[in-house]
């Protein structure tokens, strides 16, 4: 049997350290090209080692020296900044796993597109910022894209064998986060410790924190809509605390599709890695009688606007989603940093939206990674003056 190529971007994070963890339980069904991260270069050396990767990639130039000390000896290539991860993208692979946090998650899944390999999706940054250029590039190269996100593996499961033609609506759950049943004054104040707390999930830092403010959420209403082709009045939020429904499909005859897993992400990226296929995962096996019951509240868009912006930046389109995410990922910089509060993410976004949305070009029909870096760049400036209004204010 040949051994499928697989290249994990991302690799040190939450999403890359459980898809290394199916990877390294069956060795003889895999062959890793790439391995990508961060700063955390021994946890990186560590994996390229183990797995017998071809290849380690930091992200950060400052990184290569101390990468290629953990791995000297090992046999496996090193490299580091932007242009590197590019390249090993290009490496011949027949599934890739974009797992980079934030906007940099783009461009190396385009390029894993252009050379026609399946593109796992953990990367929400990706959709949101760019959805049609990205599942253009699949269609022009003959790749395909598979969600990996939860709750668009859920809908991507509900739907096979059905035609998306007969589909009125998705519905996509949210946990709530820490704050669900909180009063909006008390939100205000929550601490990075409150919002990291998250009641379900384990995942990296950012998308906990995302989960908590239903910024997470948002993006992946935009999501549901870029993968699936969907228009935006056809994307619902349900918020269901114990987070075992993922997502439901509701068809035009009225039935609806749920899909139920635990919540455990090994469970979307494990189907996502053996697609077409399902085998064995070892992920917790649910006992619904133990369980007993299932909550559904519809979500309030007073205390968690997010929502309502989401919804804002479908229907304005073009490169709105660039603005949303860039405005997003410098508002949480500056909560996690201390510089604004919990609610105050949700005004700064807000505030980007509104003054950006008379910025000529936004409107672009074709979305390009040269108006995508552009748009982003502006977003993140005009966000940066938003911040300081508020902290003059405060
Ligand atoms: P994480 O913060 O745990 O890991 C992020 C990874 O990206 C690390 O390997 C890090 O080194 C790398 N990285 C960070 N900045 C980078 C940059 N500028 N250039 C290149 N690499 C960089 O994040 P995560 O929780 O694993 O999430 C990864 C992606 O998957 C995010 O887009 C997230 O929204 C999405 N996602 C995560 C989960 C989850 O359960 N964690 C679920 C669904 C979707
Ligand atoms: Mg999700």
């Amino acid at each position: 049997m040949t051994r499928r190529r697989v290249s994990i971007f991302g690799a040190t994070g939450s999403i890359g350290q459980s898809t290394l963890d199916l990877i390294g339980r069956d060795p003889d069904r895999f062959e890793v090209v790439a391995l990508t991260g961060g700063r955390n270069v021994e946890l990186l050396a560590k994996d390229a080692r183990a797995l017998g990767a071809e290849i380690a990639v930091t992200a950060y130039e400052d990184c290569h020296g101390a990468l290629k000390a953990a791995l000297a000896g090992s046999g496996v290539e090193v490299a580091a900044g932007p242009a590197a991860l590019l390249e090993a993208a290009d490496r011949p692979a027949d599934w890739i796993m974009s797992a980079i946090v934030g906007a940099a998650g783009l461009a190396p899944g385009l390029r894993a597109l252009a050379h026609g390999s399946t593109l796992a999706l953990a990367n929400k940054e990706s959709l949101v910022t760019a959805g049609p250029l990205l599942m253009a590039a699949a269609a022009e190269h003959g790749a395909r894209v598979l969600p990996v996100d939860s709750e668009h593996s859920a809908v991507f499961q509900a739907l096979v064998g059905e035609d998306i033609g007969a589909v009125e609506r998705v519905i996509i759950t949210a946990s709530g986060g820490p704050f669900r049943d909180w009063p909006f004054g008390r939100m205000a104040e929550a601490t990075l410790e409150q919002a990291l707390n998250h009641p379900n999930w384990a995942m990296g830092q950012r998308i906990t924190i995302d989960s908590a403010s239903l910024f997470n959420k948002a993006m992946e209403i935009i999501e549901t809509k870029e993968f699936f082709g969907l228009s935006p009045d056809q994307v619902e939020v349900l918020v269901h605390p114990e987070s075992l429904v993922h997502a439901i499909v509701g068809f035009r005859d009225g039935g609806l599709m749920a899909h139920l897993g635990p919540a455990d992400m090994r469970h979307a990226i494990g189907y996502a890695l053996n697609w077409p296929e399902r085998r064995h995962l070892p992920v917790e096996r649910l006992n619904l009688s133990k369980i007993g019951q299932l909550r559904f509240e519809a979500p309030d868009e007073k205390r968690f606007p997010a929502l309502r912006l989401a919804r804002e930046v479908m229907l304005a389109g073009g490169l709105a989603g660039a603005v949303f995410t860039a405005a997003k990922e410098r508002a949480l910089d500056a909560f996690i940093a201390g510089e604004i509060g919990f609610t105050d993410m949700a005004q700064v976004v807000e505030d980007v939206l509104t003054k950006m949305s008379s910025e000529p070009g936004l409107d672009a029909a074709s979305i390009t990674l040269d108006n995508v870096a552009q748009t982003d760049h502006l977003a993140r400036l005009c966000a940066g003056d938003a911040i300081k209004t508020l902290r003059t204010k405060a």
